[in-house]
């Protein structure tokens, strides 16, 4: 059993570990860079380590600074959280070889789901559903015309190295084939180093549709549903719920089962997500993200269970604390992504807060690291708070975020918050009609 875990990350999602880690009564190290010395998750966990200076390649990226920081303290085991090193095969090694426990999958399981073809491969080989497209790697422009051919347009060109939306492009017809061809593999060279990409069919007006995995590492796991995270800006999630509005009881179930059993069949361990897209009641597989997601608390919310504990437990060699039979969804929860950015252009506004108020009552979570007087530095990411909000059913989980969205005080920088409020007014929203390019639509028409 662990009595003392580091956390390798800032911000929310470190206070979201140290909180598990309490409750379970293991101690808690906090790392932290230069600028981040007033954090509140150094402030929450029982002891921290400055890492570095501001820059995250020089803190929170550093993997010496950071086994180094578990060698000083005497922390056993190391929870990631998500971005940074959470997905990063060789830290994952670094750490195992240094005789310390990485509170998440194997090197190997990130490494095959990091490569977007290798990751593509096993999941057909495993039994989940694709989108159709090439065999692997497309290198020349003849070929990718060949395969538009094919497959029909439109298309699009993804980069085997692929993350965050990058090096991905359209081609609607053959003539821009060659451009869009061009360009995703230029831009996955500048982003990735990297400029193999592939091609798929080009889905029009699909949902994005996740399922949550939980395995034990020992052949055993099981599902926890799906979320809808269609509502996305760039490709990045803005507003996320679960059980997805559109998701049957039957295809919940058949989907879920193809993902636990693909997971187990791989003796995964910890918490995992295989993305969909969603159209005409088909499901296709498109990545599988081998950490905690941003968006776990919807479905820690429907299920009453805690993740990250269960992360903690499955790295320590336990059995998970529940089995598929335990898990049964009650009412409909909803979170909303609150970044400190100015509208409507969404430029980062990091600054100083004056005052901060979180909401608070029945159904409603806030995971944020704010407090008054904080100052959000310029250097990491914009997101500030999570907003989650749980009812019995969509309708008061929609009502209960209104509510709480209007409890909320956060001064002295801009946020997001009133493009929340704004859409709280949509009806597609209400009825949940929207794919994965509405929001894009949407802020082309109106001024949040
Ligand atoms: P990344 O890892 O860069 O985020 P993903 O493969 O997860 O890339 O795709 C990100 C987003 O790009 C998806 O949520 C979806 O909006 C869009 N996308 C990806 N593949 C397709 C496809 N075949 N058809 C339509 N949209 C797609």
């Amino acid at each position: 059993m662990f009595d003392k875990i580091l956390i390798a990350n800032r911000g929310e999602i470190a206070l979201r570990v140290i909180r598990a880690c309490r409750e379970m009564g293991i101690r808690s190290v906090a790392v932290h860079s230069t600028a981040d010395a007033d954090a509140m998750h150094v402030r929450m966990a029982d002891e921290s380590v400055c890492i570095g200076p501001a820059p995250g390649t020089d803190s929170y990226l550093s993997m010496p600074a950071i086994i180094s920081a578990c060698e000083i303290t005497g922390a056993q085991a190391i929870h990631p959280g998500y971005g940074f090193l959470s997905e990063n095969a060789r830290f994952v090694q670094i750490v195992e070889d240094h005789g310390l426990t990485f509170i998440g999958p194997t090197a190997e399981h990130i490494r095959i789901m990091g490569d977007k073809i290798t990751a593509k491969e096993t999941m057909k080989a495993l039994g989940v559903p694709c989108v159709p497209g090439s065999d692997g790697g497309v290198a020349t422009l003849d070929e990718a015309k060949q395969i538009g051919r094919d497959f029909g347009y439109p298309v699009i060109i993804k980069a085997t190295a692929g993350g965050g939306g990058r090096g991905m492009k359209v081609a609607r017809n053959e003539a821009e084939m060659e451009t869009a061809f061009r360009t995703a593999r230029s831009e996955s060279k500048a982003a990735f180093g990297n400029d193999e990409v592939y091609i798929e069919k080009y889905l029009t007006t699909p949902r994005h549709i996740e399922i949550q995995v939980f395995g034990d590492g020992k052949g055993n796991a099981v599902h926890l549903g799906e979320r809808d995270c269609s509502l996305q800006r760039r490709h990045q999630k803005v507003f996320e719920e679960a059980p997805g509005p559109c998701i049957s009881a039957e295809e919940r179930a058949k989907i879920g089962k193809i993902c636990a059993d693909a997971v187990a069949k791989i003796n995964y361990i910890g918490a995992g997500t295989i993305e969909f897209l969603y159209e005409n009641g088909e499901f296709y597989f498109i990545e599988m993200n081998t950490r905690l997601q941003v968006e776990h608390p919807v479905t820690e919310a429907i299920f009453g269970v805690d993740l990250v504990r269960e992360q903690i437990r499955v790295a320590e060699g336990l059995p998970m604390s529940f089995t598929q039979d335990d898990l049964e969804i009650n009412g409909h929860a909803i979170e909303v992504r609150i970044n400190a950015e100015r509208l409507p252009n969404f430029a980062p506004c990091p600054g100083k807060v004056t005052a901060f108020h979180a909401p608070g009552g029945l159904g409603v979570r806030m995971d944020s690291a704010l407090y008054a007087g904080y100052s959000i530095p310029p250097y990491y990411d914009s997101l500030i708070a999570k907003l989650i909000v749980h009812g019995r059913d969509r309708a008061e989980a929609i009502s209960r975020l209104h509510r709480a969205l209007n409890e909320l005080i956060v001064d002295g920088v801009d946020t997001t918050v009133p493009l929340f409020h704004q859409l709280l007014q949509e009806s597609d929203i209400h009825s949940g009609d929207y794919n994965i390019h509405w929001l894009e639509k949407w802020l082309e028409q109106n001024n949040p």
